[in-house]
């Protein structure tokens, strides 16, 4: 299996129910609102912006491009994205502002959450990779009054 079939997979394992992996329009599912398609696209371009999502996750569309870096692994990148794909949602669902870090400590709990459907998919370096990255975000993003809508995981 090449690693684009691989993510994808992962993705569809590990995301919750309403939510629909898409690679193109043809399998976005415009009939029901309460789906929300994700246009997962992987670039395999070494880029410094590992994971990028923006559009409008209320509405039911958010695209989401997955870069490959040799300093992250693809699955911790897809993770950590599909992570701030839930916390917009909870967000929009909620119909709230948040007042934290774009990595505070909501963002914090959606990775955890996301770690744990994937735990069984994933390797143990993953695994440590991830537990590392979320114990740094919970010591230097703690609360803040900082706001963005798009990520990259070197930025910062
Ligand atoms: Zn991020």
């Amino acid at each position: 299996m090449n690693q684009e079939n691989y993510i994808l997979e992962l993705a569809e394992k590990i995301i919750p129910a309403s939510w629909k992996i898409c690679q193109n329009l043809e399998d976005m599912d415009f009939n029901n609102p309460l789906i929300l398609n994700i246009n997962l696209i992987i670039n395999k371009k070494d880029n410094k912006y590992l994971g990028y999502t923006s559009g409008a996750v209320e509405s039911g569309h958010c695209p989401l491009i997955i870069y490959q870096n040799k300093d992250f692994s693809i699955e911790a990148t897809l993770l950590h994205e599909l992570s701030h794909i839930a916390v917009k949602r909870w967000v929009a669902w909620k119909k709230q502002q948040l007042y934290e870090d774009m990595h505070g400590p909501t963002f914090q709990r959606a990775y955890k959450t996301m770690l744990s459907r994937a735990w069984k998919y994933i390797n143990e370096g993953v695994i440590n990779e991830i537990e590392i990255e979320i114990e740094y975000y919970k010591y230097t993003k703690g609360v803040s009054h900082l706001k963005g809508d798009n990520c990259s995981k070197t930025a910062s």
